[in-house]
C-alpha cells in the first residue's frame, strides 16, 4: 500500500474565530532569530568584517528597502518546548510591542538582497568593489559609463 504524506496545511490568518491569538498556530518564527540594521558596507574591510561575523556561523545578512542587516539565528532561550514564551508577563519591550498584525507568521516576501554564506558576501564585495573600479576607468578612457559583464 503506498501511503502519501503531505506537509501539513499551514493554519491561514483569516480562519481565525475571534478571540483566538494567531501565535497559537505558530512555531514562534519570531522568537528564533533577531535582526540588527547596520552601516552600508563600502569597503573591502566592511566586507571582510561580515565575512568574519559569518564564519561564526547562524548568522546572515540581508537588505531591505536600502537598509543592511545583520541576522543572527538562534532560538530565544526563553522559548518553551510548546512555542510558548516562558517569561510572558516579564518579556522584553521589544517583544510586547511586536505584534501578529504585520508579523512574518506566514510572510511569503523576500528581501532586496540575502547573503547565507562568506562566499556570497565575498563574491558580491569583489563585485562591486571592482565594478567601481573598471566603471571609472571606462569613463576616464571614453567618457560614456560602461555596465560590467557579470
Ligand atoms: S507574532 Fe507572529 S511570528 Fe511571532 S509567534 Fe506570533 S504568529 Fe508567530
Ligand atoms: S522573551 Fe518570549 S516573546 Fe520574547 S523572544 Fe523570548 S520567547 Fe519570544
Amino acid at each position: 500500500m503506498i501511503v502519501e504524506v503531505r506537509p501539513p496545511r499551514q493554519f491561514k490568518r483569516e480562519d481565525l474565530k475571534p478571540g483566538e491569538n494567531l501565535c497559537t498556530y505558530c512555531t514562534g518564527t519570531c522568537c528564533r532569530y533577531f535582526a540588527l540594521p547596520i552601516e552600508t558596507p563600502t569597503t573591502r574591510k566592511d566586507f571582510d568584517h561580515m565575512r568574519w561575523y559569518m564564519l561564526h556561523g547562524r548568522v546572515s545578512f540581508f537588505v531591505d528597502q536600502g537598509t543592511w542587516f545583520l541576522m543572527v539565528h538562534n532560538d530565544c532561550r526563553e522559548l518553551m518546548p510548546d512555542n510558548r514564551c516562558g517569561i510572558y508577563q516579564t518579556r522584553p519591550q521589544i517583544c510586547r510591542t511586536y505584534t501578529t498584525d504585520n508579523c512574518e507568521y506566514d510572510d511569503k516576501t523576500c528581501y532586496d538582497q540575502f547573503f547565507e554564506t562568506p562566499e556570497q558576501i565575498e563574491e558580491y564585495a569583489d563585485l562591486v568593489l571592482n565594478w567601481g573600479k573598471k566603471k571609472k576607468k571606462s569613463v576616464e578612457k571614453s567618457g560614456v559609463v560602461s555596465l560590467p559583464v557579470v
